[in-house]
């Protein structure tokens, strides 16, 4: 499959990522802009709203806009949506109000779970984010074998975390072959092999400079090492909702 190339950000993302996944870079921008996409002037599109009301958004995307300051976009938004959710749950949630025997409120728990469950499957935002990751992924992939620039970029870059290694993995024959794919595959290895033996040894010497005898050491900028650590595992600005 072909996408879209969006080589500005692409390259953009590799030269303002020295020290942190690139792609993690281009998913938060990303995830910024169908927040505000979101809460803005498209809560006034019926055919928005539509889409907000049956497909909706994931717990975690759907708690995100709730925090942001948009309160009156919000209140438009889930006023309809909420509208359509009492549409789906309200027999249920009526039922519980009759209902006599433990059996007969552990079968309506079930049924609540799965009617709620259905509420919260399907994403706008998951899947807006979805095809801007296959194309940012895309897009890599073809730099690296098209453009030797990018390629000594990208290998000066701060790489992938290991959450976005699988998927950038899974495109690479979507653009390269041969000894170009050997090249990337083997740059990805070598680039997650150093990256994880750096944050082995930062978050080591971050755990000894909390000992009394390293009083006056110098931190060799790990302060912050643990949190490096835990999102070179597991990323930022996640996709929640495959479905
Ligand atoms: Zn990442
Ligand atoms: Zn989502």
């Amino acid at each position: 499959m072909k996408y879209q190339l969006e080589t500005i950000p692409v390259w953009d993302a590799v030269e303002n990522h020295a020290d942190s996944c690139i792609i993690c870079g281009l998913m938060e921008d990303s995830l910024q802009r169908k927040v505000s996409y979101y809460l803005g002037n498209s809560v006034m599109n019926p055919e928005t709203r539509l889409q907000v009301n049956h497909r909706g958004f994931c717990p975690e995307h759907y708690g995100m806009l709730s925090e942001e300051k948009k309160p009156q976009s919000l209140a438009l938004m889930s006023h309809t949506r909420l509208q359509e959710t009492v549409r789906h749950l309200q027999p249920l949630i009526r039922q519980l109000g009759s209902s006599k025997t433990p059996r007969g409120v552990r079968k309506l728990a079930k049924q609540l779970e799965a009617a709620a469950a259905q509420r919260e499957v399907g994403c706008l935002i998951c899947d807006a984010l979805q095809d801007d990751l296959n194309r940012y992924e895309f897009t890599l992939v073809h730099l690296w074998g098209s453009d030797s620039e990018f390629v000594e970029a990208f290998s000066k870059s701060g790489g992938v975390c290991l959450h976005h290694l699988p998927s950038l993995v899974e495109m690479a024959p979507e653009g390269l072959s041969g000894e170009s794919l050997r090249e990337f595959c083997g740059y990805l290895s070598s680039q997650m092999e150093a990256w994880l033996a750096k944050a082995i040894d930062e978050v080591q010497w971050q755990t000894q400079m909390y000992k009394s005898e390293s009083a006056g050491k110098d931190w060799r900028g790990c302060q912050e090492a643990h949190k490096r650590a835990v999102r070179r595992e597991i990323g930022r600005a996640r996709i929640h909702d495959q479905g």
